[in-house]
């Protein structure tokens, strides 16, 4: 009430953010009245376009502004190996490594019965129908490391089984340049489970 309606409006807009309270979105409100005339138009066009033309892969569930993203449309990528992960964020992550060079299919989400979500909730059905007559040999359940994230790899392992690919779990572990002792310990424990041969 002590703002004129335009600006409590975008006030308003900028707290349904994440992680913005009143006075922070105050603050951004008031910057945007700042901005050039122009800045400001990009801008409002950027959210829009945003919203507007990203859409999910057909295939993997990654976001594309195509209906099949460029790395399901990729010739060059090994179609044997599908990496599974919760969020099309991982998927950049991966891609960032340059390590990687199977396909992936992304969950939106992970199983969590404190919040509701079934198996039915996230995109899991459509993965194994992508699995039939596919020449997939290896799964990686690449999805977070806390319960959620293992109940799902758990999930998604025990429905792939019969087919008779195979399934993996990414190693968690201790973060390079960390110390053992100051590790907590899951961490530890998850690494000493992910161990390998030298
Ligand atoms: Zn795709």
């Amino acid at each position: 009430m002590y703002y004129p309606e335009p600006i409590s409006k975008l006030i308003d807009s900028f707290m349904k953010l994440p992680g913005i309270g009143p006075k922070t979105a105050v603050r951004l409100a008031f910057f945007v009245l700042d901005m050039e005339d122009d800045d400001v138009v990009d801008f409002a066009k950027a959210l829009v376009r945003a919203k507007r033309e990203l859409n999910y892969c057909e295939i993997c569930g990654h976001i594309t502004d195509q209906k099949i993203c460029h790395i399901c449309q990729d010739p060059n990528r090994d179609e044997t190996v599908i990496c599974v992960v919760e969020d099309s964020r991982d998927v950049i992550a991966m891609e960032k490594m340059r390590e990687y060079n199977g396909k992936y299919h992304v969950l939106h989400g992970s199983i969590s019965p404190v919040d509701g979500l079934g198996p039915e909730d996230i995109n899991i059905a459509s993965l194994i129908k992508r699995l039939k007559d596919s020449n997939v040999e290896e799964i990686i359940l690449a999805t977070n490391p806390n319960v959620e994230g293992e109940a799902t790899a758990m999930y998604i392992s025990r429905l792939v089984k019969p087919s008779g690919i195979k399934t993996t779990r990414i190693a968690h572990g201790l973060p390079v340049g960390g110390d053992l002792e100051y590790a907590d310990e899951v961490t530890l424990a998850k690494s000493l489970e992910g161990r390998r041969e030298l």
